[in-house]
């Protein structure tokens, strides 16, 4: 038994390793068509990024793991697999549950490791990366990576959700947590401009906490940040864009000093 749950757990842990690095490789590559040379002069940093986001992997990968073995072996969590268990309009509740409850659990962790102590032990790892990139998004110390990996697997034994919703809100929790920090909106300026992004946070958003620390901590909604007065409203990339480009010149006058002296 204890072989099995030990394999469930290296197994999680490999998933949660490879799609993080998947996923945030698909948007890295993304951000060097788009908007070249951004991560330029960063490879130090994404180096360590990379790093400690596979560690965390580790720590999501375990409980993820024991959760998912006792759930197939002795009946734990109220995941369901049969889609008429509970009424249709149920699903879209279920995720909403979800992304609600960990934005209300990620708000207040978040806002907790400002304070001094928990910042200088753990959540400055997170903000060591200035600016951040797609290689971020689980770019943890283990002490912030387990308050992290607590959320899902107690979540499924608490409010009941079928498996393809499950799959549903970790792919929105894998894709929010690449582009939130991938240094550029890939939202359409009328999502986050508009109505719907006075509630969702996107990359807009987040910029601003990494900017200035003391705002915005929320993690899907605006709605613990507005109702708290920690929301100062969306920011943008002009000035990391700015600094991108300004390396970039110098790279090429340095280049063709280079080219000068070779001819
Ligand atoms: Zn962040
Ligand atoms: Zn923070």
């Amino acid at each position: 038994m204890w072989s099995a749950i030990l394999l469930s757990a290296v197994a999680m842990t490999l998933i949660v390793g490879v799609r993080y690095l998947v996923v945030s490789g698909a948007f890295a590559w993304g951000t060097r068509r788009r908007h070249p040379g951004l991560y330029a002069g960063l490879n130090a940093q994404v180096r360590k990024e990379i790093g400690w986001s596979l560690a965390s992997a580790a720590i999501y990968g375990v409980p993820a793991g024991v959760v998912a073995w006792g759930w197939q072996n002795l009946g734990w969590t109220r995941i369901y697999t049969d889609a008429s268990e509970y009424p249709l309009w149920y699903l879209p509740l279920s995720v909403f549950l979800y992304l609600f409850a960990h934005d209300s659990w990620f708000y207040w962790t978040h806002r907790w490791m400002h304070r001094p102590r928990p910042f200088r032990l753990a959540h400055a790892v997170h903000h060591a990366s200035r600016p951040p990139t797609a290689w971020a998004a689980m770019a943890f110390h283990p002490i912030e990576a387990l308050t992290g990996a607590v959320v899902i697997p107690t979540l499924v034994f608490l409010i009941p959700i079928h498996v393809a919703a499950l799959g549903f809100v970790l792919g929105i929790m894998t894709v929010m947590g690449v582009t939130n920090h991938m240094g550029w909106e890939v939202f359409p300026r009328v999502m986050w401009r508009g109505p719907l992004g006075a509630w969702l946070i996107t990359a807009s958003h987040h910029q601003k906490h990494h900017e200035r620390y003391g705002c915005n901590y929320g993690l899907y909604f605006r709605f613990w940040d507005r109702l708290c007065g920690t929301d100062e409203g969306v920011g943008d990339f002009a000035r990391s864009h700015d600094a991108a480009a300004r390396r970039a010149a110098a790279r090429r006058a340095a280049a063709g000093r280079v080219a000068d002296r070779v001819a």
